[in-house]
């Protein structure tokens, strides 16, 4: 089994050490490969442009948690997406903060600052909000686990509506009888062709009005200006968004000086290196060992 890297400088340093520890092959960029049908797994954000040379590959591994950025990859390739705990726990902690920073008015009073303008508006207890997080898979259970820890009334909306201790769950149909209650919507969903521009105009005016949008999913999950419009109606009361459409958001782009949004540059996780080469190891051996894969993608579920 041989691995290929198609990466950053920075896990290109990383891997190699990871691998050699493990006593595994890596070759790092395409030059590096004499004999391309040795190579069993790819892992990379961007795949080659001609994988038929690699006649022995399973498996392809995204580099990310998501693989919306690839290509459907022919048969009898194997996806896998980066599983990596750490950066799990950060997108939660990113989400538990812009939670509350929705949750406390905190836009309001970042724009009152700007103005040096001190007014008190009322302060609701987390008690008595409702955090509606749509996609209830790794991130979002952890993320529900910690808003709830804080208090808030926590329910959750996934495709299958599979039970999720301590949390209000809603199947895929019952999407507006979830939404009328979620008075701080998080949106942590994959992009599939049925979730892509889902936080749109439909949604929001489902929502409780001067409802509060928290976003960490991806980009193109959220219609940008039906985001403005619902904020103008004040259909919506702020946004914090760590993912916008596109990315990087242009400078002359309205919603960057909205005093009601909060933009964070697609940081609520970075992938360690490390973790990212002892997810592709997990990979190669579940491979080798005719186990199930980790991280395995099943494109038929519109991934
Ligand atoms: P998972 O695959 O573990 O979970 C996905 C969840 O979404 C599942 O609950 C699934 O439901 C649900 N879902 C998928 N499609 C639909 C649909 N059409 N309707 C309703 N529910 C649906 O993903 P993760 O929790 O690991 O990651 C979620 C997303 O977080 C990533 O795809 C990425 O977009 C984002 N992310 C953002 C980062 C950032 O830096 N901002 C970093 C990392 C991830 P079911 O289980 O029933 O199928």
């Amino acid at each position: 089994m041989a691995l290929l890297l198609l990466s950053t400088a920075e896990r290109g340093e990383v891997w190699p050490r990871v691998f050699a520890e493990a006593g595994e092959s890596i070759f790092v960029g395409e030059a590096s490969v004499a004999d391309p049908a040795a190579i069993t797994h790819i892992a990379c954000w961007v795949p080659p442009q001609d994988l038929s040379v690699y006649t022995g590959l399973k498996t392809v591994i995204s580099v990310g948690a998501g693989v919306d950025h690839l290509p459907p990859m022919p048969a009898g390739i194997a996806l896998s997406r980066t599983i990596a705990p750490g950066i799990e726990a950060m997108v939660r902690d990113w989400v538990v903060m812009a939670t509350l920073m929705a949750h406390r008015d905190v836009p309001t009073y970042l724009a009152q600052a700007r103005d040096r303008l001190w007014r008190a508006g009322k302060v609701t207890a987390a008690s008595a909000r409702t955090v509606g997080i749509l996609g209830m898979g790794r991130i979002g259970r952890l993320a529900a686990a910690g808003l709830g820890n804080l208090g808030f009334r926590v329910r959750g909306w996934s495709r299958s509506g599979t039970p999720v201790d301590g949390i209000d769950m809603f199947a895929a149909a019952d999407l507006d009888d979830f939404l009328r209650g979620a008075d701080i919507l998080v949106c942590l969903l994959p992009l599939t062709a049925a979730t892509r521009g889902i936080l749109g105009e439909a949604m929001f005016a489902k929502l409780p009005q001067g409802a509060r949008l928290v976003h960490a999913g991806r980009g193109a999950h959220l219609d940008m200006a039906a985001l403005s419009r619902a904020l103008d109606a004040g259909r919506l009361a702020s946004a914090v968004l760590d993912v916008t459409d596109p990315e990087p958001l242009p400078a002359e782009h309205p919603l960057w000086s909205d005093p009601r949004v909060i933009i964070t540059p697609h940081v609520a996780a970075q992938t360690d290196a490390r973790e990212g080469a002892l997810h592709a190891l997990t990979v190669i051996r579940a491979v080798r060992e005719g186990r199930p894969i980790p991280g395995l993608v099943a494109r038929e579920r519109g991934y």
